[in-house]
């Protein structure tokens, strides 16, 4: 092989920012902050007071490869410390604050976290936990000295930078080394360590800019509803620098009209989160009549947008709606759901079916379907197996963590999703399922998606989820957990009779129970364990 003659520079996070800061220096970024107000500034100015950061980081005695945990809401004093903890080339740990206490532990001693950089918001949580968090030597509050509160020891974020030069040059190493550490939500077992590195984390954001390009660019600003603790805020402070699109963060306030607020107030013109938040956004639409003013898309992902959802947002307001499948450990986008130019043409009907499929592979990321034996299914888009995914944004393994490690990864060294798919010819992924997820019934296999999918149809749900229940003789059996929408009352009858038209009978759910609301996890998804286990003691119809 003749090796070719070019430069080979390392790909670091730090040269995101200070490409930002100097091409796009002009262009403003926004926070909804903690202690109540909007801040604005610029990349440039952003650019300054990180470089401030990493000098207070390094004269704390934070060295490379230190992991520094962060627990905070979307805002700027978080994006700075995302570049200033890996520009120094120490490791950004995102703590989930959903997560229950015991994973909280867990995963701060398991990660080994040296410093805590936390919203006042979360005192009262570090208060509680502190004493169990042995690793860590430095607790900072991520606020100005007039909002500091009055805990012996605890450091100010702004008092601790002030000083320090704006000016660095930032230190070179190789590109492999680690940035970022984001914990799995452990929906199974102890919470797993993703930890990124400053190769894939560029990598990953030139995957995202060339995927989903509709979305980025100076002068388009999106406003990341998904936060920064759960897999980097889907990369976008990230992607956002090498664009120079303009990032307008939340803070802690994301319910549909303060959303709808900030949205309309800076004329944002994407939003990037998971379905329930969009469920909150809607409900704000629908009382003003109307979508934010310059709001052009919504990027959903997470778990599956539901359809009625879609043509809501294309319909009623001309909100473009994008679909994206990923999981933490792939940084985590893997396929984006936007249509090629034929497809845009089709009926609208036609077209929400599309986008209700989860998209396209991005460039970078390779998919293979597998039977339960392991051997490769044909892209036909009707063999559905186990959906693998192999490139270089996708984990190697868990952080410290080899029985987890050993268990993910195929002979081939293909990382195994978990997810139960099928692929078409044309490269459209549909998620059927998780595995554990599916509902096994009679030798089949119920999509509980599909079935979710199909009861949302009517104009009566807000929100629902299907959960396989056991069955002596069928194994488990569907059972549709729903919840009505504001002001309307939707019968069993109803549902049965809309389900019976869309499925096939032995897909219709034995039951359906209207609650309240359903238990949302840490990643603010439906969380379907804490479902069954709400329901260990029903008994389906069939069975009383
Ligand atoms: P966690 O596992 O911590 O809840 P992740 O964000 O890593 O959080 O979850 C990844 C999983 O979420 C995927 O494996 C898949 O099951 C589900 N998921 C993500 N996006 C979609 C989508 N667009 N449609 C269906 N399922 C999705």
């Amino acid at each position: 092989m003749l090796a070719g003659m070019m430069m080979n520079r390392p790909l670091l996070i730090s040269n995101l920012i200070d490409f930002a800061g100097e091409v796009y220096g002009t262009i403003p970024m926004v926070s909804q902050t903690v202690e109540g107000g909007i801040h604005r500034y610029t990349y440039s100015e952003s650019r300054k007071r990180i470089a401030k950061l990493a000098n207070a980081l390094i004269a704390m005695g934070i060295k490379p490869g230190d992991r520094v945990a962060t627990l905070a809401w979307n805002g700027y004093r978080h994006f700075e410390l995302y570049y200033a903890i890996s520009g120094i080339g120490a490791v950004c740990h995102t703590i989930n604050p959903r997560l229950s206490p015991e994973q909280f532990i867990y995963i701060v001693n398991h990660a080994e976290d040296t410093a805590l950089f936390f919203d006042t918001t979360f005192l009262p949580l570090v208060d509680k936990l502190k004493a169990h968090w042995k690793p860590i030597k430095h607790y900072v509050a991520m606020t100005d000295k007039a909002h500091m509160p009055d805990v012996p020891g605890l450091l100010c974020y702004e008092t601790l930078i002030e000083p320090a030069s704006d000016q660095i040059v930032w230190p070179e190493f190789a590109e492999t080394a680690a940035a970022a550490l984001c914990y799995t939500s452990g929906t199974t077992g102890d919470p797993k360590g993703a930890l990124y590195s400053h190769r894939s984390t560029v990598l990953h954001a030139l995957y995202s800019v060339s995927s989903i390009n509709m979305a980025f660019g100076a002068g388009r600003s999106i406003l990341p509803v998904v936060p920064l603790f759960h897999v980097n805020a889907w990369g976008l402070p990230y992607s956002s620098a090498i664009t120079g699109t303009s990032l307008i963060f939340p803070g802690p306030r994301l319910d549909g009209p303060s959303l709808f607020e900030l949205m309309e107030l800076e004329h944002a013109s994407g939003s990037w989160g998971v379905p329930t938040v969009w469920m909150g956004l809607l409900a704000e639409m629908k009382k003003r009549g109307r979508k934010p003013v310059g709001l052009k898309h919504v990027l959903i992902g997470g778990s599956a947008a539901p359809k009625p959802m879609i043509e809501t947002f294309e319909k009623e307001y001309g909100v473009t709606v994008i679909q994206g499948w990923g999981m933490t450990e792939m940084s985590p986008l893997g396929t984006v759901g936007h249509l090629l130019p034929a497809e845009e043409d089709l009926d609208f009907n036609d077209r929400v079916e599309l986008k209700a499929k989860q998209g396209r592979r991005v460039y970078g990321v390779e998919l293979k379907l597998v039977d339960e034996e392991g051997n490769k299914l044909p892209h036909d888009d009707i063999a559905s197996g186990e959906l693998f995914v192999r490139g270089n944004a996708i984990v190697s393994g868990y952080f410290k963590n080899e029985g987890a490690t050993s268990r993910a990864l195929d002979k081939d060294g293909w990382f195994g999703t978990g997810d139960v798919a099928r692929v078409a010819p044309n490269g459209m992924l549909t998620i059927v399922d998780r595995t554990k997820d599916l509902v096994k019934s009679g030798g089949e296999w119920i999509s509980s998606i599909d079935v979710e999918n199909a009861a949302m149809a009517h104009p009566g749900l807000a929100n629902c989820a299907v959960i396989g229940i056991p069955h002596p003789k069928w194994t488990e059996r569907p059972v549709l957990v729903a919840v009505k929408a504001p002001g309307a009352n939707p019968t069993k009858e109803e549902i049965d009779k809309l389900l019976d038209s869309k499925l096939a009978k032995w897909q219709l759910p034995d039951d359906v129970i209207f609650v309240e609301s359903l238990p949302i996890g840490p990643t603010g998804k439906v969380s379907k364990r804490d479902l069954r286990t709400k329901f260990t003691d029903y008994k389906l119809p069939d069975l009383k």
